[in-house]
């Protein structure tokens, strides 16, 4: 039990610290008899400062460890500088978001007696570093869990007021883990692996006539290309998903010769990994950020072959729950790459069939509502056809 606590705990704190700007970071801990190793994987390219900063973050944890349980408070120091420096611009957009709902819900309760809270903890309010802010929302929001009043509290001031908290709940986390006797020889000596996206940038994809072709006759898809460029989003939409990356034109709808940058997320080079290791024990992979409807096919298809994939958000710790209303399907995702050429190719298939029924369900929406739409437009027969209804209506004076 102690084992899992600790594999799913640590790996959300370390998720959380390693995330500096708009990255998505995803985090495996795996626990050896001597040693604990930690893999971690981002969607974009790792650069000098993030290898810098990872190097010295392994430092501090084996010396706190090796130490414990002795209290080591430089390294632990030098452990929050760090973090704090490193996640400064995250930390900062999510500050920006809790005092925007600090102005919006001025008036409400709670949201005052968190700044009478705040106010007291530093002091004065004016100047206070990120970090502490963090350390004090981390103070309030155990309070209010507490007091259990977290569900008459505004959810999204609640919400960032969680999030501001992650940086030290992760720091004060890590250090705690560390400097448990119990874990020494895991922390001490920790290896720590960075995997890179795999990024093609010219990879060939079929036009979107071609796919769209597979679906409806030649007449409908005109029709339904005529609805679509009725609509702005619609269009912003394809030529965003068509525009070459590095000409910034957008390619033909109907060409033969369509191109794509494209790169791996960061939770399916983990689960590459796994995969490729064959284990099939239970495994946690902490995702800084919602994973998108591409990954969660691909995460079931491994579950489905035996692989035990939990996957977490360190959001406070909360289990993560697939939810259809941000089903984000990314166009330049790209499979996985296992060894393993049976599963690749039933991997594939299984997240086609997935794909052809979205589409198949969209084509079928957009392409009926067109008929519906040109039958509405004789308003004259619609009137003649349902006038004894009128009668019943309560009547208006539009016009003086
Ligand atoms: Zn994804």
């Amino acid at each position: 039990m102690i084992k899992y606590a600790l594999l799913r705990i640590f790996s959300c704190y370390l998720t959380t610290i390693l995330a500096r700007d708009k990255e998505v970071v995803a985090v495996w801990l795996s626990i050896l008899q001597d040693r604990c190793e930690i893999y971690l994987s981002k969607n974009s390219d790792w650069l000098d400062k993030d290898n810098k900063f990872i190097d010295n973050i392994t430092k501090y944890l084996k010396n706190i460890s090796k130490n414990a349980p002795a209290k080591s408070e430089d390294n632990e120091r030098n452990f929050l500088v760090a973090v704090t420096l490193y996640c400064s611009t995250k930390l900062e957009s999510r500050l920006k978001k809790l005092k925007d709902d600090i102005e919006f819900y001025g008036d409400d309760e709670h949201v005052k007696s968190f700044k009478d809270f705040f106010s007291a903890k530093v002091g004065d309010t004016n100047n206070t570093s990120t970090i502490t802010i963090s350390g004090v929302c981390k103070e309030y929001y155990k309070k209010i869990k507490k007091a259990k009043v977290e569900s008459r509290i505004p959810s999204e001031f609640l919400r960032h007021i969680k999030k501001v908290a992650s940086y030290m709940v992760s720091v004060i986390g890590i250090i705690k883990c560390a400097r448990n006797i119990q874990y020494k020889s895991l922390f001490s000596n920790v290896q720590v692996f960075k995997g890179g996206p795999v990024i093609i940038n010219n990879h060939p994809i079929y036009s979107w006539k071609n796919i769209i072709k597979r679906f409806i006759d030649e007449d409908k898809y005109k029709c339904f290309m005529d609805r679509c460029s009725e609509m702005p989003e619609v269009m912003e939409r394809i030529s965003k998903v068509y525009t070459d990356n590095a000409t910034r034109k957008q390619q033909q709808l109907d060409g033969d010769d369509v191109k794509k940058y494209i790169c791996s997320h960061a939770q399916m080079n983990i689960l590459a990994l796994i995969i490729n290791k064959g284990i099939k024990s239970r495994v946690f992979i902490a995702v800084f950020k919602r994973c998108c409807y591409l990954c969660k096919l691909y995460t079931d298809f491994a579950r489905k072959q035996g692989y035990n994939i939990i996957v977490f958000e360190p959001q406070f710790f909360t289990n993560y729950a697939f939810d259809w209303k941000y089903m984000k399907i990314c166009s330049e995702w790209q499979l996985p790459h296992v060894e393993d050429n049976d599963f690749k190719a039933r991997s594939l298939i299984y997240i086609l069939k997935n794909l052809d029924q979205i589409i198949e369900k969209k084509l079928k929406h957009y392409t009926s509502s067109l008929s519906a739409n040109s039958s509405d437009d004789n308003i004259d027969m619609y009137i003649k056809k349902f006038s004894n209804e009128f009668e019943k209506f309560e009547k208006y004076t539009l016009l003086p």
